[in-house]
C-alpha cells in the first residue's frame, strides 16, 4: 500500500492550500548572481542556472523561503515556514523513519508534558481553559478536542485509518488505544478524554499565561442549530459562555450531553483560516464502541443516518443535530477567538456550493447577477474570476485543487493554417498542439510569460480528494493568452456544474448531452459520489418554496415572453436617449429587489445596488434582467415582477432570514425589480467603427442598401438577421419604393427591441410608402416559404456570427431557394483589422484595459466566428453565385478599394440572372414554415401586437 500511504501524507504546500486556498499567495522571484537588466529579459541568458527564492503572503503574515534549485521546492520550503510559524509540525518531514502508532504515542506525550505552555502548544487554550475551571490541575481535554485542533495528530490518525478522512470520530478511538502504553497520562472512566497523571507543577498554574485576565468577561456567541431531519428548518441559538466556563461544556448543554467528552468537532469549514466548526453529540454506543479495543470492530454505533446538511458542509460524517459555531483557540491568542454565525452566513455558505452562487457572492448581487455563461475577456468580466471560482468550488466541495495544463499552438503555424486553407476553422488549428507550456504542470499562473509567439489552450482536469478523475474539460478554441485560455475551459466545467446544480433530477441523457456541448467528458461513478448528497440537500431547499402566482402587471403595451423565462412585461419609464446596449456593451445599472406578498400588503426590500457593471450578453445578470435591459435606453428605469428563485438564494440575500422566512411561509410571494440603465459603453467594434469613420459605417451600409433599392425599384425587402432592426428603421427615414419590409433574427432580444423601435417609426409617419412591416424569429439557415421571392434582400454583418459551414448553407438557402433579385451581404474585411487596432482611438485612458482586450480577441468581436480575408469571401461569394446562377459584383463600405487593405465591411451584391427552376418550386410546396411571427404592422390597422405565444 506504498501509494495508499504516500496518498494521505499532505506536503506544506497542501496543507497550506487546505488552510488558506487562494488567500495563500506565492510570489516565486528569481535570484541571480549577476543582474542581467538589459530590457530585453528573453534575451538574457544566465550564465549559472536560476535560483528561486518564494515569498508566501497569508492573511496574517508573510514568509519567505530559501533559496531554492527549483520553484517548487522554493515554494515547498516558504509553505513549511509558514506551518511552523502557525504551530504544525509537518508531517511530511519525516513520515518514514518512525511507525505511526509510535509516532502518534509521542506526540499525545508531547502535548502532556511538563513544559506546556509553550507559546505555539497546539491545545494551549483548551488546557488553559481546563485549568482554569474548579479546581482540575490535570488538564482534562477531550480525545475529540485532540483530534481536531492537533493537526499532527490528526494526521497520523489518518495514516493509521484513512478512513477518519471521513468519519473523524474514528480517530478518537486511535488516541484513546494509545493511552495504556503511555506513561504519565490517564483518562477517567468511560470518558473520551485525556488529562496528566500527576498534576501541572505549581509553577505553571501560577504562571501569568494560565491566570485570567482581568479584563475577560463572559460572552454571546451566536450560532446555528441543523437539525437531523430535513423536514426541521435550521435555528439561530445563542452560546452563553462565562469567562471561567469551557466553551465546549456549552455547546454540550446546547446538544443535550453531559460534557464536552460526548461532542465530537468536524473540520473546520467555510472561509480560509476560519474556525467554524459543525458539533455533534456521540450518542452512548458510539462512545462505548470507541472505547472499547476495537482493533476489529467494523460497525459502529452511530444512530440513524448521518445529518445530511450538516454533513454535506464539512464532507464528512455528522449524525444527530448539529450546531454549527465559528468560536475555539488559535495559534495566535490565549484568548478565546469566536465570531457569530448567523443564518444569513449559513444561507451564504450553502449556496457557495453552487457555481452560480460563488459567483454571485462574489459580485454581492444575489438575486441579480448570474454566472456567466461565455467568457469574452478579462477586461469585459465582473467579479471572481473563472479559475478562481472552480478553485472554490473544489474546495467547497473538497476535492483536490483542479489541474490546469496550458499548451501552446504556435502563431505562426496557426495563422498560415489559416490562411492557406480557406475551409479551416480557427477552431481545429488547436490539433497541431506541439509543446507543453508550463511542461503540463500544476498551475498555468497568471503569469503571461510564456512566448509572445504563441495560442493557447486549456485543458481542465477535476480529481476527487483520493485523486480519482472526475472530469475533464479538453476546449478546441485556442486563445491568445493564457489566462484566456484557463478563464474559458475553466468557466466550460463551471457552466456544466451550474446546469446540474440548477436541475439535480436531470435525466443522465441531458447530463451527457450538455457535457459534451461544452467539451467535457466525466466519469459518473466519481461524479455520483461527490456529489450525491447536493440531491437531498439542494432539492429540499428548492421544495420548500411557496408556489406563488405572479401578480397581474399595470399596463401592457407590448407584452413578450422572453426565452420562457417567468417575467412580467416590463413597465418602462423615462424618455428614449436612444443610446442602447448591445452585445459586448458594458452596461452599468441601479436597481434594488424587493419580496412583494400577492395581496401586496407586505413589502420587503431585500437586496439594492447604487451602481452594477455587467457586460451585455454574456448571461452575467439573470436572464430576465438582461432581456429587461436590453428594451431600454440609458437613462430609463423599468420595474417588473418575478417568480422567486430557490429559496435559499432569497434566504441568502437578507439580513433577517427569519423573518423573510415566515413571510415566505405563510403567504405566496414575488420579487419586484426596479432597475435604472445608467451608463452604456459600447463595444469595442462600434466604439472603433464610430470614431474611426464619418459617416459611421452602420449609416454607410444603409446608404449602400438604399442605393441598391433605388436601381432595383424594389417594392419588397427582407432584411436577413435584422438585429435590433437598425437597418430597417434608418430606411424608413428615406423615400424608397417598399411597400414591404420584413426582418428575420434568432434573437428574441433584439426582435423586441426592432419592434419597438418600428412601431415608433411607422406609427408617427402617416405618409409613409411603407404598407407592411413584419418581424419573425427564426433562423436565415432553415427553409422558410414566407421568405421567398422578394426584390430584395439584406444580410448586413451576419454570416461572421455563424461557423463557416452554416454561413454557407445560408447562401445555398438565400440563393438556391429564398432567391431574391438582389442580395446584399456584408462582412468585416479581416485585412482591415490591422488598422482598427493600430488607430484604435484614444480610449486609453477610458477603457484602461482596452489594448489587452483588443489583443486578446482576434476578430472585431467576440461573437464573430470568423472573419474573412477579401479572398476569402470572394471564394465563398463567386462560388455560390456560379452554383445558382447569380452574378455577383464585390464593394464595401469604410476606406477605399482601390487601396491595402480594402474596405473596412466588404459587400457582395449578387443578382439574379434566371427565374425559379423546377426543382426550387418542388421544395418549396413541401416545406412547412418554421418562422414565427413576432410582431406584425399593417398601414390599415396600425399595430397588431402581442402575437408571441409560447
Ligand atoms: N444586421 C444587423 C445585425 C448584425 S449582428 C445590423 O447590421 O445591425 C448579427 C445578427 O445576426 C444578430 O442579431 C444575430 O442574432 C443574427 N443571427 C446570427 N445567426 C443567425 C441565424 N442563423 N438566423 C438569424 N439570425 C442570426
Ligand atoms: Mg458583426
Amino acid at each position: 500500500m506504498e501509494i495508499g500511504v504516500k496518498k494521505t501524507i499532505f506536503s506544506p504546500k497542501a496543507i497550506i492550500n487546505q488552510k488558506f486556498g487562494s488567500k495563500a499567495c506565492y510570489k516565486v522571484e528569481k535570484v541571480q548572481e549577476e543582474s542581467t537588466q538589459n530590457g530585453f529579459p528573453g534575451l538574457a541568458i544566465p550564465q549559472k542556472a536560476p535560483l528561486f527564492r518564494c515569498q508566501l503572503e497569508l492573511p496574517e503574515f508573510t514568509v519567505v523561503s530559501d533559496i531554492c534549485r527549483k520553484k517548487k521546492d522554493a515554494e515547498q520550503s516558504a509553505a513549511d515556514l509558514a506551518l511552523k510559524m502557525l504551530g504544525h509540525n509537518s508531517v511530511a518531514e519525516n513520515p518514514s523513519d518512525k511507525d505511526p502508532c509510535d509516532a502518534l504515542i509521542d506526540q499525545i506525550k508531547y502535548l502532556f508534558s511538563d513544559e506546556f505552555p509553550l507559546p505555539l502548544h497546539p491545545l494551549r487554550g483548551h488546557l488553559r481553559a481546563a485549568l482554569l475551571r474548579r479546581g482540575d490541575l490535570y488538564g482534562l481535554v477531550p480525545a475529540s478536542v485532540i483530534a481536531a485542533c492537533d493537526t499532527k495528530t490528526s494526521n497520523l490518525c489518518k495514516l493509521l485509518n484513512p478512513e477518519v478522512e471521513l468519519k473523524p470520530f474514528l480517530a478518537l478511538s486511535l488516541i484513546m488505544r494509545t493511552i495504556p502504553r503511555l506513561s504519565g497520562c490517564v483518562t477517567s472512566k468511560g470518558q473520551l478524554s485525556i488529562q496528566k497523571q500527576n498534576p501541572y507543577p505549581t509553577e505553571i498554574i501560577e504562571s501569568s499565561d494560565i491566570q485570567q485576565s482581568d479584563s475577560s468577561e463572559s460572552i454571546l456567541v451566536k450560532a446555528i442549530q441543523i437539525p437531523a431531519s430535513l423536514d426541521k428548518t435550521v435555528q439561530p441559538v445563542t452560546l452563553h459562555i462565562s469567562s471561567a466556563g469551557y466553551y465546549l461544556d456549552v455547546i454540550a448543554e446546547e446538544l443535550g450531553v453531559t460534557d464536552a467528552s460526548k461532542v465530537f468537532l468536524s473540520r473546520t469549514i467555510g472561509k480560509a483560516s476560519s474556525e467554524t466548526r459543525l458539533y455533534f453529540a456521540a450518542s452512548e454506543s458510539l462512545v462505548m464502541d470507541l472505547l472499547s479495543d476495537l482493533a476489529n470492530v467494523k460497525d459502529f454505533h452511530v444512530e440513524g443516518p448521518p445529518n445530511a446538511r450538516a454533513s454535506y458542509f464539512c464532507g464528512q460524517g455528522i449524525y444527530g443535530d448539529a450546531i454549527m459555531a465559528s468560536i475555539g483557540y488559535t495559534w495566535r491568542s490565549k484568548e478565546l477567538f469566536h465570531e457569530h454565525v448567523s443564518l444569513q452566513s449559513y444561507y451564504r455558505m450553502l449556496i457557495s456550493k453552487i457555481p452560480s452562487g460563488i459567483y454571485k457572492l462574489s459580485r454581492e448581487a444575489i438575486l441579480a447577477a448570474e454566472l456567466p455563461s461565455v467568457f469574452t475577456s478579462k477586461a469585459n468580466w465582473r467579479g471572481s474570476s473563472p479559475r478562481e471560482i472552480l478553485c472554490a468550488f473544489c474546495r467547497q466541495h473538497w476535492l483536490s485543487e483542479p489541474i490546469f495544463s496550458v499548451t501552446s499552438v504556435p502563431l505562426k503555424a496557426s495563422c498560415e493554417l489559416l490562411r492557406s486553407q480557406n475551409k479551416l476553422k480557427v477552431t481545429e488549428v488547436a490539433g497541431l498542439a506541439t509543446e507543453y507550456a508550463n511542461g503540463g504542470g500544476l498551475n498555468a499562473g497568471d503569469g503571461e510569460s510564456v512566448g509572445l509567439e504563441s495560442n493557447f489552450k486549456c485543458e481542465v482536469k477535476v480529481f476527487s480528494k483520493g485523486w480519482d478523475l472526475i472530469m475533464e474539460c479538453s476546449p478546441k478554441e485556442i486563445y491568445r493568452k493564457q489566462t484566456d485560455a484557463t478563464h474559458s475551459a475553466s468557466l466550460k466545467v463551471l457552466s456544466w456544474l451550474n446546469a446540474y446544480f440548477k436541475d439535480l433530477g436531470m435525466p443522465l441523457e441531458k447530463l451527457n448531452c450538455s457535457a459534451d456541448a461544452l467539451d467535457i467528458s466525466f466519469s459518473l461513478e466519481n461524479f455520483h459520489k461527490e456529489f450525491a448528497l447536493s440531491q437531498s440537500i439542494h432539492n429540499v431547499q428548492q421544495s420548500g418554496i411557496q408556489g406563488s402566482k405572479l401578480p397581474e402587471s399595470k399596463s401592457t403595451d407590448m407584452q413578450y415572453t422572453l426565452s420562457g423565462q417567468d417575467v412580467c412585461l416590463p413597465n418602462i419609464e423615462g424618455s428614449d436617449s436612444g443610446v442602447f446596449p448591445s452585445n459586448g456593451s458594458l452596461l452599468c445599472i441601479s436597481y434594488s429587489v424587493s419580496l412583494v406578498t400577492e395581496g401586496g400588503h407586505a413589502k420587503e426590500l431585500i437586496e439594492s445596488k447604487d451602481e452594477y457593471e455587467f457586460e451585455m450578453g454574456a448571461g452575467a445578470v439573470i436572464s430576465a434582467l438582461e432581456a429587461v435591459v436590453t428594451q431600454m435606453s440609458a437613462g430609463q428605469c423599468a420595474h417588473f415582477n418575478m417568480k422567486l428563485p430557490p429559496q435559499e438564494f432569497i434566504l441568502a440575500a437578507v439580513d433577517d432570514p427569519g423573518r423573510i422566512h415566515s413571510l415566505l411561509s405563510s403567504e405566496a410571494c414575488c420579487l419586484e425589480y426596479h432597475v435604472t440603465l445608467l451608463r452604456v459603453t459600447k463595444p469595442p467594434e462600434e466604439r472603433m467603427e464610430q470614431a474611426l469613420f464619418s459617416p459611421p459605417l452602420s449609416k454607410q451600409r444603409v446608404e449602400y442598401a438604399v442605393q441598391q433599392i433605388k436601381k432595383s425599384c424594389a417594392a419588397t425587402l427582407v432584411d436577413f438577421g435584422c438585429g435590433a432592426g437598425s437597418l430597417l428603421d434608418s430606411l424608413l427615414d428615406y423615400p424608397t419604393s417598399l411597400e414591404k419590409i420584413v426582418g428575420v433574427d434568432i434573437s428574441q432580444k433584439s426582435l423586441g427591441r426592432a419592434a419597438k423601435v418600428l412601431h415608433a417609426k411607422l406609427s408617427s409617419k402617416s405618409d409613409a410608402g411603407v404598407k407592411s412591416a413584419i418581424l419573425y424569429d427564426g433562423s436565415i439557415t432553415e427553409f422558410e416559404p414566407q421568405l421567398c421571392g422578394f426584390d430584395i434582400g439584406t444580410c448586413l454583418e451576419v454570416i461572421e456570427h455563424m461557423e463557416e459551414d452554416q454561413a454557407c448553407r445560408f447562401g445555398d438557402i438565400a440563393l438556391g431557394y429564398f432567391r431574391p433579385k438582389v442580395l446584399i451581404v456584408s462582412t468585416p474585411n479581416y485585412e482591415y483589422n490591422v488598422i482598427l487596432q493600430r488607430s484604435s482611438p484614444g480610449t486609453q485612458e477610458e477603457y484602461p484595459d482596452e489594448k489587452s482586450q483588443s489583443e486578446s480577441c482576434k476578430f472585431r468581436n467576440h461573437d464573430h466566428k470568423f472573419e474573412w480575408t477579401r479572398e476569402q469571401f470572394n471564394h465563398w461569394a463567386s462560388e455560390l453565385a456560379k452554383k445558382h446562377n447569380y452574378s455577383v459584383e464585390f464593394s464595401g463600405v469604410g476606406g477605399s478599394g482601390d487601396v491595402e487593405p480594402g474596405f473596412a465591411s466588404q459587400i457582395a451584391v449578387f443578382k439574379q440572372e434566371s427565374l425559379l427552376d423546377e426543382d426550387d418550386l418542388l421544395t418549396k410546396q413541401n416545406s412547412s414554415q418554421h418562422c414565427k411571427v413576432v410582431w406584425n404592422w399593417n398601414c390599415a390597422d396600425g399595430l397588431v401586437p402581442s402575437l408571441t405565444s409560447n
